[in-house]
């Protein structure tokens, strides 16, 4: 009787812990993520020439950000948290000697339009720009959508294009209402300032040509050596790799992908850091194709 009432505690004891397990290790690789789009081979060889080049920013960088809200609802939800997240920022971009200033006026700009239709719908994001500040950085929130959380329209095929007096590449679309707002908006001001996702062009899990002996890593993946090769498995919600046991590839499978790194495809919350690399990259770009926005240096 005794060991009988033993056995069923312990059965209990082992669903419980089973239950547990498998809620903490929901996967994640449903969560919204990013549209911005990858550049083309023509851009591609104006970032490696930028990662060659020895020119790095004497001083600091200072970028205006104006912050859009799409309607009143969402300035009241996010207001208070947006110096929090830009406080945050600057201690990631200081490394690359980027400093942001939040413009004090908040414009409400109301849409009805979610992050998904602005990104799909062209000439409803161009109308929705049109007016907005060509000198700063817009930061717009808009409803949630389904696929998205966030997007930075970039120029295709030459980053030349930035340094013309335009709206249409100096905006970051971020979904209202994130979880781990700071995952989302460090990746997008990643691609801002010239970073590619760690997994290249195609999202595709193990799609990545870049190899692990990292002797084409200047050219494949996101051009950038030291963030590995990124076969984009996703992740697990408490950050931990997905990972492919199919006998083969255990080795190379338990090394990728870089779960923790912003422009990876891996949970909002797991994203917390840049590589030297990156940094140094983002530093060049923002001196050499983000100028025009550049308020002030010190
Ligand atoms: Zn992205």
């Amino acid at each position: 009787m005794f060991t009988l009432r033993k056995i069923v505690v312990f059965c209990y004891i082992l669903l419980l812990g089973v239950l547990l397990f498998k809620l903490v290790r929901t996967q994640t690789n449903q969560e919204s993520q990013c549209g911005t789009e990858f550049c083309t081979a023509t851009a591609a060889k104006e970032i490696n020439a930028l990662i060659n080049q020895k020119t790095e920013s004497k001083n600091t960088m200072i970028f205006k950000i104006q912050v859009v809200y799409g309607s009143v609802e969402i300035k009241d939800l996010s207001e208070n948290k947006i110096d929090d997240e830009i406080k945050k920022l600057n201690q990631l971009f200081a490394v690359s000697k980027i400093k942001f200033i939040l413009n004090k006026r908040r414009l409400i700009k109301k849409t009805n339009l979610s992050i998904d239709e602005f990104y799909f719908n062209t000439t409803e994001k161009e109308k929705y720009i049109a007016k907005l500040e060509k000198n700063y950085i817009n930061l717009i929130f808009v409803k949630k959508g389904d696929d998205y959380s966030g997007f930075t329209a970039i120029p295709k095929t030459s980053f030349l294009r930035y340094l013309a007096l335009e709206n249409s590449f100096n905006n970051i679309f971020i979904s209202a209402n994130l979880e781990y707002p700071l995952g989302t908006i460090a990746h997008e001001f990643g691609h801002f300032f010239g970073l590619q996702h760690t997994f290249g062009s195609n999202l595709e899990s193990y799609s990545t040509k870049e190899k692990t002996e990292l002797n084409n890593c200047n050219t494949e993946g996101d051009f950038i050596c030291d963030t590995p090769p990124d076969n984009n498995t996703g992740a697990f919600s408490n950050c931990d790799i997905v990972i492919k046991l199919d006998g083969n590839n255990i080795e190379k499978d338990f090394e990728y992908p870089p779960v923790l790194n912003f422009m990876s495809y891996s949970p909002n919350k797991c994203r917390t850091e840049f590589t030297p690399m990156q940094y140094s990259l983002m530093e060049k770009f923002a001196l050499t194709y983000r100028k025009r926005l550049i308020m002030a240096n010190y």
